[in-house]
């Protein structure tokens, strides 16, 4: 094989898993955004129920001030009951007790519904905060793993960055060339694997002379229709190897 054609895919290797180190790299800060924003999510509405707990607890206490309030006026009725002069005067009297009554049967309803939703979030409460710590610990856990791995990766990146320019240096000025323009141009990929008489990157048919040539793998050669370097890979070499060694297999 042509030592540039070698180097280049080489390169081309390398741009290409830094390409893909980049976006891994990159987004590691909105993915401990979307990991923070859940735990916050979490802590946000353990706390709005707490909020919501001491507001139905206070709810609570006014409702019974209230129906205080009313059977004191209630008792305050009936004693004036005994004083008054006319009958008239006595059914308005009652009138109004049975009215103060009926509000106190609301009001209990009230209290009724504000004490089952007590409950309701107390137990949501009981849970969640069983929950929190693990949930803080499991959120911690995730953000030290993913920047562990950042890490990782940008040491890799920092390897193959270094190895690319040893490849650049290796390259003649007209391949390196080439390159760097056709991978700008062709969204960073600039070597093409040809197959079957294919330019494997943009499917147009090699003439067959230029074909045989790419096969020889001792020039490099580019695909007149998209400009990208071209190389050949026996198809059957796998196979054909795995086949000798069944058939040595088989002598013995
Ligand atoms: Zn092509």
């Amino acid at each position: 094989m042509h030592p540039d054609l070698k180097t280049v895919i080489e390169l081309q290797q390398t741009d290409q898993k830094i390409a893909e180190l980049t976006t891994l790299i990159d987004s590691l800060p909105a993915q401990i955004q979307t990991l923070q924003a859940q735990l916050d999510d979490f802590i946000h509405t353990y706390e709005e129920r707490k909020k919501r707990l001491a507001a139905n607890q206070k709810e609570r206490k006014e409702l019974e001030m209230e129906i205080k309030e009313i059977q004191e006026k209630i008792s305050k009725h009936k004693d004036q009951l005994y004083q008054v002069k006319t009958n008239e005067q006595y059914r308005a009297m009652l009138k109004e007790i049975e009215g103060e009554e009926g509000k106190i049967r609301k009001i209990e309803d009230q209290l009724l519904e504000e004490m089952i939703e007590a409950e309701d979030i107390q137990k949501h409460i009981q849970e969640a905060a069983a929950r929190l710590e693990s949930e803080k610990a499991r959120v911690a856990g995730e953000i030290k793993r993913m920047e562990s791995e950042r890490q990782t990766d940008v040491q890799e990146r920092e390897r193959l960055q270094a190895r690319r320019q040893e490849l650049h240096a290796g390259l003649s000025e007209t391949v390196l060339n080439h390159y760097e323009r056709t991978r700008a141009a062709r969204r960073g990929v600039a070597v093409a694997q040809v197959r079957e008489g294919l330019c494997t990157a943009c499917d147009v048919l090699l003439r067959p002379q230029v074909y045989n040539e790419v096969r020889a793998n001792e020039a490099v050669l580019t695909c007149e229709n998209c400009g990208r370097i071209l190389y050949y890979v026996e198809p059957d070499a796998a196979q054909t190897s795995a086949a000798l060694d069944k058939d040595a297999g088989a002598g013995i």
